[in-house]
């Protein structure tokens, strides 16, 4: 009889278990600081002295090339980094975009980018991490100036180019120092993207930029020492692409191949969207297709399944990618940029750098490649976040972390916990169920006494999950 009043009990712990919310990471949140300089190439680092990405490095890890989503263009990548979703489901598929149903243009540098429906295709983390309970603040990163699903960063920056680095860094070290401090930040520099694009990778000149961003990390790292935040906080330094060579001797024109009246041309080369005029889908496709060797033209449907790039209608009927070094024009009367990006994920010319060091990290750790997508888990984790669905693995990339997260074991089949026997090894678990056990019936039995003597005072069921039932409601509508 004892023997059967106990196995209830473990039930009735287990039940009680079952009701708590799961075990989390909250009152271990970590600090993290986030930063992209535009356009910083995986190898950039290896052709100029950079003694603040070797030092980061030394303390913290390295991973030598980082496999961005396609296409490697800027807003695309910026958004994975915080989504943790390809473009295809995060729905920032180009720098310029133009949807069909709505019949609505964006461009990343215009008004339209502040219209908050184009990014809510998906959750950027600043938003997910004030839902958790945590403050955020952002320093021009794409996006984190748009009202998202009803929610700005707790602090942030209007986009301003202008704004010089120095500023930016100050401005993010006061929010992670205030009087209610923030755990989360972002900062986006926009070179070495810009003098990428004018002088070619290739250049001499550009290692210059190169040596002026290791500066502005140098800054970076002595105002975090002067805050006194540079033990306590984790930092991740890597990019959104890479950068390739161009040459004024590759150039695809579409005018030779194709009537520049039968379609409409949606974002730049090297990946250009086609939207054929009535009737004009099929001239359109097949005057393009085998038109150039350098030149891939795909149905939106036939767009390769390892691009993540098919399953968004703000990805248009007709897609071009241009090869590797070789550019899309109406003609030739187009100034040519002397390097670009965008191209195909898998080259190496497109991958970025990507270092990190702080409590969450380990010491002088190099792995070979990581995947973007995985950015996101991993950061979460380091937050105490729990993520949203995405892309992404933190199992790919939890051996940069000093300590790997703890497996979690599987759940135990119910029937085995009905059939559950007396515990034979010493152990206080079987003392806590029998206490939760304890204190479930106890609690029980005193909720339906005080129902069977308090009924008639109650107000009717109804009312009260109308009470409760609308900010629930109005949560879950928030994503
Ligand atoms: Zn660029």
């Amino acid at each position: 009889m004892l023997h059967l009043l106990f196995r209830s009990w473990r039930v009735l712990g287990c039940l009680l278990a079952l009701t708590l919310p799961p075990i989390s990471r909250q009152e271990k949140r970590g600090k993290l600081l986030l930063v992209s300089f535009d356009g910083f190439r995986w190898d950039y680092i290896n052709r100029v002295p950079t003694p603040n990405f070797d030092a980061i490095m030394k303390e913290g890890v390295q991973v030598e090339r980082v496999v961005n989503t396609y296409i490697t263009k800027t807003l695309p990548n910026h958004y994975t980094l915080v989504t943790g979703l390809h473009a295809e489901s995060h729905g920032m598929v180009a720098n310029e975009m133009f949807d069909q149903h709505h019949n609505r243009s964006f461009s990343m540098e215009g008004q339209s980018a502040y219209e908050p429906r184009w990014w809510e295709e998906a959750v950027p983390l600043w938003v997910t991490n004030q839902r958790a309970g945590g403050r955020s603040g952002a320093a021009m990163w794409p996006g984190s100036d748009v009202e998202i699903h009803g929610v700005y960063p707790t602090h942030y920056v209007p986009y301003n180019a202008s704004v010089p680095f120095q500023t930016r860094v100050e401005k993010l070290l006061s929010w992670f120092s205030g009087p209610e401090p923030i755990d989360f930040g972002v900062l986006y520099w926009e070179e070495p993207d810009e003098s990428g694009h004018n002088l070619g990778p290739e250049s001499p000149l550009l290692d210059v930029v190169i040596a002026d961003i290791d500066e502005k990390l140098g800054f970076l790292l002595e105002e975090l020492k002067r805050a006194g935040l540079y033990d306590d906080i984790n930092l991740i330094v890597t990019s959104d692409h890479g950068m390739t060579q161009l040459s004024s001797e590759k150039i695809i024109e579409l005018d030779s191949y194709v009537s520049r009246d039968l379609y409409t041309w949606v974002d730049k080369s090297p990946v250009v969207g086609i939207i054929p005029k009535e009737g004009a889908f099929d001239e359109v496709y097949s005057s393009l297709l085998n038109a150039n060797p350098n030149l891939y033209v795909y149905k939106r449907e036939d767009i390769p399944e390892h691009y993540h790039y098919s399953h968004n209608e703000r990805i248009m009927p007709i897609l071009l990618e241009a090869r590797e070094g070789w550019t899309i024009v109406p003609n030739k009367t187009r100034k040519i940029m002397l390097g670009n990006h965008g191209y195909n994920n898998s080259l190496a010319s497109m991958h970025p750098v990507f270092v990190a060091r702080g409590p969450a990290f380990q010491s002088g750790y190099t792995k070979d490649t990581m995947c973007s997508v995985d950015l996101y888990p991993l950061m979460c984790y380091i937050l105490g976040v729990r993520p949203l669905p995405n892309n992404g693995s933190l199992a790919s990339v939890q051996d940069l972390l000093l300590e790997p997260p703890p497996v979690t074991p599987p759940p135990t089949p119910t029937p085995r916990v009905l059939l559950g026997s007396w515990p034979k090894e010493s152990s206080y678990a079987w003392v806590v169920e029998l206490l939760l056990g304890t204190s479930l019936v106890v609690f029980f039995l005193f909720l339906f006494v005080k129902q069977v003597t308090q009924k008639q005072q109650l107000p009717t069921l109804p009312h009260i999950n109308r009470e409760i039932s609308k900010p629930l409601l109005y949560e879950e509508l928030q994503l």
